[in-house]
């Protein structure tokens, strides 16, 4: 399914975020960056081993809670990975929700500053870091909606989501952020 925002279409699919042809794949990182398990280790995997070369070089001091970086994609069909850091889900009482929206943020910004007209998120924040899928949907997608009026790029913001439930609580998000809209 997808949704036109201004310039930007807003695309979700069901799939495996490493096989995505886009300008950027977005990682959901841990702040030391040091890899993991789930969709991490998917995507250091199918990159090879220049991804961790290059952020234990580049960025020795990890990455803040809230925030990205960039390095090359390896041997990913992309020019960019966008290590973000989503929050580990305490209660919602953390900040959880304005540091996941500030991932999505920065990685956005990332794209607009790498020329990037096309890139895909997962679910940041979804996995072990037990963010409730309905809640993380909201605020990734209106996020995403807010900075495509804004800025009107990139022209592609796909959603990749690993499994049946995750899809179907981003694409109850999206139609009602489509409604809100205007759109039918
Ligand atoms: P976090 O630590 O941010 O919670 P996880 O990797 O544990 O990160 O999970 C984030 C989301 O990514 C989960 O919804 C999980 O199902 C999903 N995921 C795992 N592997 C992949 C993959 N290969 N492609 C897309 N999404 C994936």
């Amino acid at each position: 399914m997808f949704v036109q925002f201004g310039k930007c279409q807003i695309e979700l699919v069901q799939g495996d975020i490493t096989l995505q042809e886009v300008d950027a794949i977005v990682n959901a990182a841990n702040s030391r960056l040091a890899g993991g398990g789930g969709v991490d280790g998917a995507i250091h995997l199918a990159a090879g081993p220049v991804l961790m070369e290059e952020t234990r070089r580049r960025y020795p001091d990890g990455c803040p809670t809230g925030s990205a970086v960039a390095t090359s994609a390896g041997r990913l069909m992309a020019k960019h990975v966008f290590h973000a850091v989503g929050p580990v889900w305490g209660g919602g009482h953390r900040k959880e929700r304005e540091l996941l929206s500030s991932a999505y943020e920065a990685c956005l910004n990332l794209a607009i500053e790498h020329n990037c007209e096309s890139i895909a998120f997962p679910a940041i924040s979804t996995g072990v870091y037990r963010f409730p899928k309905d809640q993380a949907a909201e605020v990734s997608l209106s996020t995403t909606r807010d900075f495509c009026l804004d800025h009107g790029r990139p022209q592609l913001i796909r959603f990749v989501l690993f499994d049946e439930g995750s899809y179907g609580a981003f694409a109850r998000v999206l139609e009602d952020l489509a409604t809100a809209d205007g759109q039918s």
